[in-house]
């Protein structure tokens, strides 16, 4: 394997990479670097994220840049603000020792006059995102009349985000006789749609094979209904108490209910998506960075500038709409070296997509099983031992308490101690799991219409239906109105036009009886009536019994219900969660927290 001087850079460009602690080229960086510091070629390189890629593109242009003209001799174009900011930070440090060579990073939601002035003091080097650039030219404050490089750094992601038109505009104010030097994880139509309109018979070089994942990452997938989705993820974090992670969703709304579950149940959780601020989002990476949060539950765009490269997993809590996105997520964990697992949580239905992804990464899914309560105890429970067996005694600072520990530990055996100690940390965990369910049952079919989900559930009659506006999530906000109890957990739904069905625990069918009755609820000024029916198996419907006289009383939504089994919750309570939930989380109380005996730090230090 070469090093960094046999690519032939310079002196000052090695000793900031010696300072970096870069010992030897990464593949991407040996194949790119000698290939344009000696050729004018476009070049097309596969490029996962986190194999080194940014250097593979900077160190040669350090190499090559005029520093002793002010022009703007490269422009580098990334998709989101965070990758764009982590470019320039890497060719500052990059060219520490180069000190005329400038480098300026443009991008939205920052102030563009404070960038005009920066562009105006002169910068070989510009990174930017695509809109602001756009900006910046039309305003003329960026003149590309002398660019000799244009790289499209993450080219399927800036597509995929629809930047076309973008890069369209800036490509077309270039000079014919650049150097055009595209990256990409993943080559779609539509990048090589790009290659083919504007590159010149590009080489192409690759950090491994086209499309395909990183061989570090191994890839797992648990079968969930929608019901054991929550209950099968927090299993998984709770599996793996050093878990450092981010849980991929697709939309923006499901990044924030699993965030707002994990943060209620007492994990090391936080959301990022495009509805935070700025600033949010830099307090939540910084977090990240600094593993104070531990799972960070985000988006595939606002995940995309992360740069953390000793992530343990990454989960899928919903696989990506497009399949080739598999590919960008996975590659966040199995970076620099490391090892990395990605985990996918599907459904029956879900499962389908897998085969197409195992074709792209040329490797198979392991499908794994849901841990069950008494695997999470054994491994949280070794976790501890091993935390005993290394963590350094500093005598000094104990030394005066001891004596009289010993002393009232006196009576007590070796094994006696130990089991003590054990017990201490370990009994919340045991009884939080004691009775924990196994969650790869998945007879017991999702959200299922017109069926009882399980012989465990009970069936009310209700008297309003699809006439009052009902649907299931005012149902179940009606029902948790009616403070039956923190555990309930709420089955199968059927609204019909004037009645409808529910079933809940059969713990709580007296429960829902009597709150119901006691509590006479309206919906929408109707009289609600509940009654409890018989499941009648053969012909499909319910037989009521027990007609229960109700009157008139205030109604409304927004209780939750917790319970490891997780469901259908109501949109009033979602929005009221998600208003708060940056406030002090302390605060929350919920039988369904995470126990937080041990295996990570708690919330409340
Ligand atoms: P990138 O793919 O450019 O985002 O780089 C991924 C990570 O690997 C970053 O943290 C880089 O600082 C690091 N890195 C890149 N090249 C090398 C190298 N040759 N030796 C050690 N670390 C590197």
């Amino acid at each position: 394997m070469s090093t960094f001087t046999d690519l032939g850079l310079k002196e000052p460009i090695n000793k900031a990479l010696t300072d970096l602690g870069y010992q030897k080229p990464t593949v991407i960086q040996e194949k790119a670097i000698p290939q344009i510091i000696s050729s004018t070629d476009d070049l097309k390189a596969f490029a996962q994220t986190g194999t080194g890629k940014t250097a593979a593109f900077s160190l040669p242009i350090l190499q090559l840049a005029d520093a002793d003209n002010k022009n703007t001799q490269a422009i580098i174009l990334s998709p989101t603000r965070e990758l764009a900011v982590q470019i320039g930070n890497n060719i500052k440090d990059f060219s520490k020792y180069l000190p005329n060579m400038k480098v300026v990073t443009v991008y939205g939601g920052a102030n563009i006059e404070e960038q005009m002035r920066a562009l105006k003091r002169g910068a070989q080097i510009v990174v930017g995102t695509p809109g602001r650039t756009v900006d910046l030219i039309n305003r003329r404050a960026l003149k590309l009349g002398n660019i000799e490089w244009v790289v499209l750094d993450e080219a399927d992601e800036m597509l995929n985000m629809g930047f076309k038109e973008e890069l369209d505009n800036i490509l077309e104010v270039t000079p014919e006789t650049k150097q055009t030097l595209l990256f990409s994880a993943t080559f779609p139509r539509e990048v090589e749609a790009i290659a083919r309109n504007y590159m010149t018979k590009p080489v192409e070089v690759t950090s491994g094979e086209k499309n395909q994942g990183s061989d570090n990452v191994s890839h797992e997938y648990y079968g969930v209904t929608e019901r054991t989705r929550y209950p099968a993820l927090k299993r998984i974090a709770d599996l793996n108490p050093d878990i450092y992670g981010i849980i991929f969703c697709r939309t923006r709304r499901e990044t924030q209910e699993v965030a707002d579950n994990l943060i209620r149940d007492g994990y090391n959780a936080d959301s990022l998506h495009g509805d935070l601020s700025q600033a949010q989002r830099d307090s939540v990476m910084g977090k990240f960075r600094k593993k104070t949060v531990q799972l960070l539950v985000a988006t595939d765009v606002a995940a995309r500038g992360l740069d953390v490269d000793n992530l343990t997993h990454v989960i899928n809590h919903k696989l990506p709409d497009q399949i080739e996105n598999y590919n960008h997520r996975s590659g966040r964990t199995g970076r620099a070296g490391n090892k990395g697992i990605s985990i996918v949580l599907v459904n029956n239905k879900e499962k389908g997509k897998l085969r197409p992804i195992e074709r792209i990464i040329k490797k198979k899914f392991v499908e794994t099983k849901v841990p069950s309560g008494k695997e999470i105890c054994q491994n949280q429970l070794m976790h501890l031992i091993d935390k005993v067996q290394n963590i350094e005694v500093n005598k000094s600072q104990i030394e005066e308490f001891l004596p009289s520990i010993y002393e009232k530990l006196e009576g007590l055996t070796r094994e006696e101690l130990i089991q003590k100690f054990v017990s201490l940390e370990f009994n919340t965990f045991l009884s939080y799991y004691e009775n924990a369910k196994d969650l790869n049952d998945l007879s017991s079919r999702d959200n299922s219409r017109g069926r009882s989900s399980s012989e465990n559930m009970s069936r009310f009659f209700i008297n309003i239906g699809r006439k009052d506006k009902l649907n299931p999530a005012k149902l179940i906000g009606l029902i948790n109105d009616q403070n039956i109890g923190d555990k309930i957990e709420i089955g199968a739904i059927d609204i019909l036009d004037t009645f409808s069905f529910f079933e809940v625990d059969k713990a709580f069918e007296e429960k829902t009886l009597e709150a119901f009755t006691s509590n006479q609820p309206d919906f929408d000024g109707r009289s609600v009536n509940v009654e409890i029916t018989k499941k009648d198996r053969s012909g499909g419907g319910s037989k009521r019994r027990g007609k229960k006289p109700f009157g008139k009383k205030e109604g409304g939504f927004g209780r939750r219900r917790n319970s490891e089994g997780g469901g259908r919750r109501n949109d009033d309570d979602r929005r009221s969660r998600s208003s708060d939930r940056r406030s002090d989380n302390k605060s929350r109380n919920s039988s369904d927290r995470k126990p937080s005996g041990f295996g990570r730090k708690r919330r409340e230090r």
